[in-house]
């Protein structure tokens, strides 16, 4: 096991993951949960939460890139995986190699597979992902006939269908029901009950079981954090957040009233203050933008005081405390809590940000 020196952590709660992916299980019936583990499992730590998931069952995995796909094979993660994103010709015949599953995101793309398949290695494995409306990447849901035509005069295997949803976080609206209605229809056209059908995230997995399809894929809410607050108010079963972040004061003294904190002279301390120093800054993805922002000592709330500087930042405590002490920054604290999500408001972001912006430089311990 790798030592650390610096009392700077993320502990991941794998078993909040687990509770979270059981939640998904029992809200989508006979719809298998698809483990959304990009990005380093959303910054939670891709290998950790892969093997977690298929200990509790998960047969699938879905990646962004074929390097994070190739990654979990490295890793000798036996699920199917399927890159959600774009796949160049050079991956091709790993993917048939490797038995991974690809997005088959455009005629054109279709095109270059088709050229770029080794006919002497198994078929290539692909799902449609067909355009509905978010703009980004698929095929256009016109075009889905003449996609099926080109599938099957190459050496592809077509396993799958999805789409992806534009505004499934918000109140109904046009969008959302206009796609909805055109994965429908192109789920009839093709009418092949043995392809798999995913076009759930996280908001409609929670909010639309009926949307379930043959598999939903859940990505921010696998780690206890709702995708926007209109699908936390009106999530029906509660997430346990998964990711804590914490550290220890290293260094405390009393500065004078009128002195001021960090760089710029930004915090001018009203009265004789007790200032804490902290081992975490900007360069492990606490942003500068944070300063203001609470953190908890011994279950109290204390402020980030003046700017956060790369390493280190300084807090301002009701009383002396030793060196030592122990910070939560993220998570539970004596009944306190502060939430991936208040951060997220008080950048004026998403929570998706926040945890994928804790930098390498922050380990990742498991518990
Ligand atoms: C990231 C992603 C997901 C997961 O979305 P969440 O909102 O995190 O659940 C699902 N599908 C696609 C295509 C994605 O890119």
């Amino acid at each position: 096991m790798t030592e650390y020196y610096r009392p700077t952590k993320a502990v991941i709660d794998l078993n909040a993951i687990q509770k979270n992916l059981q939640a998904f299980k029992e809200r989508s019936g006979k719809a298998k949960v698809i483990a959304v583990v990009k990005a380093d499992a959303y910054g939670h730590g891709m290998v950790e939460v892969a093997e977690k998931a298929l200990e509790n069952g998960v047969e699938w995995l879905a990646v962004a890139t074929p390097d994070e796909a190739l990654a979990l094979v490295e890793r000798k993660i036996r699920a199917n995986i399927l890159v959600m994103g774009h796949t160049p010709a050079a991956f091709i015949p790993v993917a048939q190699r490797t038995g991974i599953t690809v997005a088959a995101i455009s005629l054109d793309w279709l095109l270059m597979a088709g050229r770029a398949i080794d006919p002497d290695l198994p078929r290539l494995k692909i799902h449609l992902k067909i355009d509905t409306g978010m703009r980004r990447v698929g095929v256009q849901a016109e075009e889905a006939g003449e996609a099926l035509r080109m599938v099957r005069s190459r050496f592809f295997s077509l396993d799958g269908i999805f789409t992806h949803f534009a505004t499934a976080d918000e109140d109904q609206n046009d969008l959302f029901q206009r796609q909805v209605k055109t994965i429908a229809s192109v789920v009839e056209e093709i009418n092949d009950p043995a392809l798999m059908v995913h076009v759930s995230n996280s908001a409609a997995a929670s909010l639309h079981p009926e949307l379930a399809f043959d598999a939903v894929r859940v990505g921010i809410s696998l780690y206890g954090i709702a995708p926007s607050s209109y699908v936390e108010n009106n999530m029906p079963f509660d997430l346990a957040p998964a990711l804590g972040l914490e550290t220890e004061i290293i260094h405390v003294k009393q500065v004078k009233a009128g002195e001021t904190i960090s760089y710029g002279a930004t915090y001018r301390c009203e009265q004789d203050e007790w200032i804490a120093t902290l081992p975490i800054g900007y360069a492990d993805g606490m942003l500068r933008g944070l300063q203001g922002q609470e953190v908890l000592v011994r279950g109290a709330r204390v402020p980030i005081v003046g700017r956060i500087c790369m390493d280190q930042c300084m807090i301002r405590l009701p009383e002396k405390m030793p060196v030592g002490e122990k910070v939560q920054l993220i998570g539970r604290q004596a009944g306190a809590q502060i939430r991936i999500e208040e951060w997220a408001e008080k950048l004026g972001t998403i929570a998706y940000e926040i945890p994928v912006n804790l930098t390498k430089r922050v380990p990742r311990i498991y518990c």
